[in-house]
C-alpha cells in the first residue's frame, strides 16, 4: 500500500479506502464552493439517496448564488419542502444574500469569513474549506464522531465539552494535509458504510488492528452518549374550511417549528381534545361563531415524530356556507383550493392534503 510519509496508518488506509469505495455522488464532481455548501445544507439531517434529488432539483433552479439570493423565500421553501428543518432554507437563502452584498457575489474562500455567513457553523465551515479550498481543517460529524470515539475508545460522552474536544483534536491530527476533503468525506463515509451505528463490519475492517474499541470487544460501549432529551408532546386541531371552491391557509409566523410555511388554521391545546371538548374552547367560538350552518367532519388522526416533539394532530373539515362573508380567521388567507398544493407547507400538512 502507498504510504505518505506524513500520514498515520489510519488516515492511509482510510484515504486508500475512499478512492475504492467512494460514493459517486453530483456535489462529489465538483469543487465549486456554492454547489458543495448546497450539498452539505441539504445532507444535514438528510438520508444521501433523499438529499441527492433535492441537490439536483435545486441547482437546475438555483445554478448560482445570485439566482438563489433573487428568489422569493416561498420559491426556496416550496423547493425545501418535504427535507424538514426548515430553518436550513432560510438561513441558506439569507446567506446568499450576504454572499451578493458583502462578497460581491463570490462564495468568500476564508474559514472566517464562510463561518460568518447564515446559518453556517463550524462543520459546514470545515467541509466547505476542505472540500472547495483545499483548507486542511477537519469535520466532525455524526459519523466521524463514532469512528474516532471507537477508534480511541473514548470515554466522555460525546454530548460534553471534553468529549467533543477530544475527538476534534484527534480529528484535525490524523488529518492529510495535501488532500483533506478527501479525508474528511473518507472518514465520514466510512462511519456511515463500515463504522456503523448498530452492525459495525468489524469482521473486515481495515482499520482493525488499530482499533481500541475492538480490541477491548467494546465496541458497542462507543461513542458514550448519555444525553437523553425528552420529548415534548403537543396537540394540534387543524381546520380544512372549505368554502364553494375557496379554502383558507395562515402562515406560521411566531418562533417556533415551521416558520413561515402555511398550514390550515390552526388551534392549538394542551393537552388532548375530543371534538366535543374543542367545540367550548374560546379559540374554536373566535373561529366558528356567527356563522350559520357549519358541517364538520373529522378525517384524519396522525402523529408526527419530530426530533424533539411528537405532534397529536386532528384533521377536521368545516364546510361554511358559500355566501356567508367570512371574515379570514387568524391572519389566514383564502384561496382557490386548486392552489393548494402551490404552498410551502409542513410535510404533516402535506400528509393531509395529498388524502384529501
Ligand atoms: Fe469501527 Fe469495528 Fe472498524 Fe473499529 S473495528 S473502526 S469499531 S468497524
Amino acid at each position: 500500500m502507498e504510504k505518505s510519509a506524513d500520514h498515520t496508518p489510519i488516515t492511509t488506509h482510510l484515504l486508500n479506502w475512499y478512492k475504492e469505495h467512494k460514493r459517486q455522488l453530483p456535489w462529489r464532481e465538483t469543487s465549486d464552493a456554492y454547489s458543495i455548501w448546497i450539498s452539505e445544507v441539504i445532507l444535514q439531517q438528510t438520508r444521501i439517496a433523499q438529499g441527492e434529488d433535492y441537490f439536483l432539483r435545486f441547482m437546475e433552479r438555483f445554478p448560482n448564488v445570485q439566482m438563489l439570493a433573487e428568489a422569493e423565500e416561498e420559491e426556496v421553501l416550496k423547493l425545501w419542502q418535504g427535507l424538514g428543518y426548515y430553518s436550513r432554507a432560510r438561513n441558506m437563502h439569507a446567506a446568499a444574500k450576504q454572499i451578493v452584498g458583502r462578497f460581491d457575489g463570490t462564495f468568500p474562500n476564508a474559514y472566517s469569513d464562510i463561518l460568518s455567513l447564515k446559518g453556517v457553523g463550524e462543520y459546514t465551515a470545515a467541509a466547505i474549506s476542505s472540500i472547495a479550498f483545499n483548507e486542511p481543517r477537519a469535520v466532525v460529524d455524526g459519523n466521524v464522531q463514532r469512528v474516532i470515539a471507537r477508534l480511541f475508545a473514548i470515554e466522555s460522552s460525546i454530548h460534553t465539552s471534553a468529549g467533543k474536544k477530544s475527538i476534534a483534536e484527534i480529528a484535525q491530527s490524523l488529518i492529510a494535509e495535501e488532500s483533506p476533503g478527501s479525508y474528511n468525506q473518507a472518514l465520514m463515509d466510512f462511519g456511515s458504510m463500515v463504522c456503523t451505528p448498530t452492525q459495525p463490519r468489524c469482521t473486515d475492517c481495515l482499520l482493525q488492528d488499530y482499533c481500541a474499541a475492538y480490541a477491548e470487544n467494546r465496541v458497542i460501549d462507543f461513542p458514550v452518549n448519555n444525553r437523553k432529551v425528552p420529548i415534548k408532546k403537543r396537540y394540534f386541531n387543524y381546520f380544512h374550511i372549505v368554502q364553494g371552491n375557496s379554502t383558507f391557509l395562515q402562515k406560521r409566523v411566531m418562533s417556533d417549528i415551521w416558520k413561515n410555511l402555511y398550514e390550515f388554521p390552526l388551534i392549538e391545546t394542551l393537552s388532548a381534545m375530543d371534538f366535543t371538548q374543542l367545540e367550548q374552547t374560546i379559540e374554536f367560538s373566535d373561529l366558528f361563531s356567527g356563522i350559520p350552518s357549519l358541517t364538520i367532519d373529522h378525517l384524519l388522526t396522525l402523529k408526527h415524530q419530530l426530533t424533539h416533539q411528537l405532534i397529536h394532530t386532528n384533521f377536521y373539515r368545516v364546510i361554511i356556507p358559500e355566501n356567508y362573508l367570512f371574515a379570514s380567521p387568524l391572519n389566514a388567507i383564502k384561496i382557490d383550493k386548486e392552489q393548494l398544493s402551490s404552498y410551502p407547507v409542513s410535510r404533516l400538512t402535506d400528509k393531509y392534503i395529498t388524502i384529501i
